[in-house]
């Protein structure tokens, strides 16, 4: 038994011996087993014992095995492979649920079946309610154009159509919604977004982004109850527990989220835990019920104030310092401005706030850092952790300032796998500076695993053979300088998920003491051929010493 680990245990048992509920007695044993730690003082295992939702003792079959007494279960794994449960540290999954319960899903292989599954939707809902779409990926398609509005008009001219990009920053609608939202060939672009025209005529296309997207959401009535929210989330945490997550943070959670995550859990349907980031309009009434990051327990926790700076890689809208390939006058959206960022910021920094902002191109990562040195400047916090949420291309120099602040880039771990055929558009030369662990990594950078679902696959073993071949596929490489090997890939999944909530001390590593989250593999990622990490089957979940998902 590992030593260290034991002592902590014992201390932190130590300081909960008068409650009744803590048991000392070992309840399950996983033995014959291949754990891989993730804690560098003791990296492998053969057996692990858990009680009361926690590891009681982490070792060899021998040891553990002698705490298997009275009423223990033990399971015999076979050999199979333990890691830690992972952990995604940037996603949307309450949102993803709700799309999940209420909306079609477009991520089909071209607009005529799009259309298709879209008209076959306004078949069942009256006319005039509108009809959504989400997950439309337009590289995907077989026609790899635009959706427009005609597309749209021909699903429907009696209802209202939006369909969502997979990006999450461009939506795509028919005459109707534009009509409904007040939109028209004489409406200016909002700052900060855009209504997309046809050149020649100044015909609105019906494709809308960024800022330009609110009008449609101001459109559309809201018609999920508290219960659906509920559903939605158990529904996406059932989706992610089955591919090993154990944990993920909400990217852009409101207090609507916040309680749906509760009440799943309160229902015994919340297989995951949570760390809520709340989007800045939130953040007044949070101050005023004087709720900062943190609050909460192991389940669902509030994280960080997030803000949005620029646009999006996969529908290329991020902010960039040079023009896309191609597109000489586009350098993509800067979405909110400095002094906007920086007000706000300040007061949720002020607040004792973690702070996470979504920046994608190297221009919107120079600024955000800027706020964040000038926030340590003149209001120095120990140990803030800034968020970079994406940060997704990196030069040296933005690197080094990352690493001087101390502040954690959460990049998207499965892009140049599922997205390869947007890649083109950043360049080779920007592709060695994109998703840029390799760099992170060498700079001792706790960079995380991070899918940005929907926009991103969450599925962590898809992250793995992302992040190590830097191959899409369809088997081009992207950017091979920012490989890394499959041990950093799962450290980065795991504890490095832990570290950028704050709780590398309760979980990321199979630990005595720490929380009882992990994954039983059907194959060994060390042993197995990179190229295909992604089949490796998940087997089992646990999540607080229960299992949450058997294959
Ligand atoms: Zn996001």
């Amino acid at each position: 038994m590992h030593s260290q680990g034991r002592r902590e245990f014992l201390s932190t048992m130590g300081a909960f011996a008068l409650l009744p509920t803590v048991r000392t007695e070992a309840e399950l044993v996983l033995h014959n087993a291949n754990v891989l730690t993730m804690d560098p003082a003791q990296p492998r295992a053969q057996a692990v014992a858990v009680s009361g939702g926690r590891f009681l003792a982490v070792g060899s079959d021998a040891d553990v095995l002698n705490l298997a007494t009275g009423r223990a279960a033990r399971v015999d794994l076979g050999g199979k492979t333990v890691v830690p449960g992972f952990i995604d540290a940037h996603s949307h999954p309450a949102e993803a649920g709700y799309q999940h319960l209420k909306q079609v899903d477009c991520a089909l292989d071209s607009i005529a079946r799009i259309q298709e599954a879209l008209r076959s939707r306004a078949a069942k809902t009256p006319p005039g309610d509108w009809v959504l779409g989400f997950k439309y990926d337009d590289t995907k398609t077989a026609e790899g154009r635009f959706l427009t509005r005609e597309d749209l008009d021909a699903v429907s001219t009696a209802h209202p159509v939006l369909v969502g990009h997979r990006g999450g920053h461009t939506v795509y609608v028919n005459s109707l919604a534009l009509q409904k939202a007040g939109v028209d060939e004489k409406t200016p672009d909002p700052a900060g977004g855009r209504f997309y025209r046809d050149p020649a005529r100044g015909r609105l296309t019906g494709r809308a982004a960024e800022t330009a997207i609110d009008v449609f959401g101001k459109a559309i009535p809201s018609a999920l109850s508290r219960d659906d929210r509920r559903e939605g989330v158990r529904l996406i945490g059932a989706m992610m527990a089955r591919t090993g997550l154990t944990s993920v943070t909400d990217a852009g959670g409101s207090p609507e989220d916040l309680l749906a995550y509760q009440d799943a859990r309160e229902a015994g349907q919340l297989p995951l835990r949570v760390y809520c980031h709340i989007r800045a309009p939130y953040l007044d009434s949070m101050l005023k019920a004087g709720v900062r990051t943190g609050f909460g327990d192991e389940w669902v926790r509030v994280g960080a104030v997030k803000m949005v700076c620029d646009g999006s890689i996969s529908e290329r809208t991020a902010r960039l310092a040079q023009p896309y390939v191609g597109r000489p006058d586009d350098r993509g959206i800067l979405v909110t401005p400095e002094p906007a960022l920086y007000a706000t910021l300040r007061k949720a920094h002020e607040a004792g706030w973690q702070l996470g902002v979504h920046a994608n191109g190297d221009e919107a990562i120079d600024l955000v850092l800027r706020i964040y040195e000038r926030l340590q400047r003149e209001l120095p916090r120990r140990d803030p952790r800034f968020r970079l949420e994406h940060c997704t291309m990196i030069t040296d120099d933005l690197v080094a300032r990352i690493k001087a602040l101390g502040a954690i880039p959460t990049p998207f771990s499965t892009y140049v796998y599922w997205h390869g055929e947007k890649m083109k558009e950043y360049g080779a030369e920007r592709l060695d500076r994109m998703f840029a662990l390799r760099s992170f990594l060498d700079a001792g950078i706790r960079a995380t695993q991070a899918s940005d679902y929907p926009p991103g696959p969450f599925e962590p073993m898809m992250a793995l053979q992302s992040e190590v071949t830097r191959t899409d596929s369809r088997g081009n490489v992207w950017g091979p300088r920012q490989k890394i090997t499959v041990e950093e890939a799962l450290r980065v999944g795991t504890i490095h998920g832990a570290y950028a909530s704050f709780e590398e001390r309760l979980k990321g590593s199979i630990e005595a003491g720490k929380l009882a989250d992990l994954v039983v593999l059907g194959r060994d990622p060390l042993r197995e051929p990179a190229s295909s990490l992604v089949g490796i089957p998940i087997e089992r979940t646990m999540a607080g010493g229960r299992w949450v998902f058997e294959a």
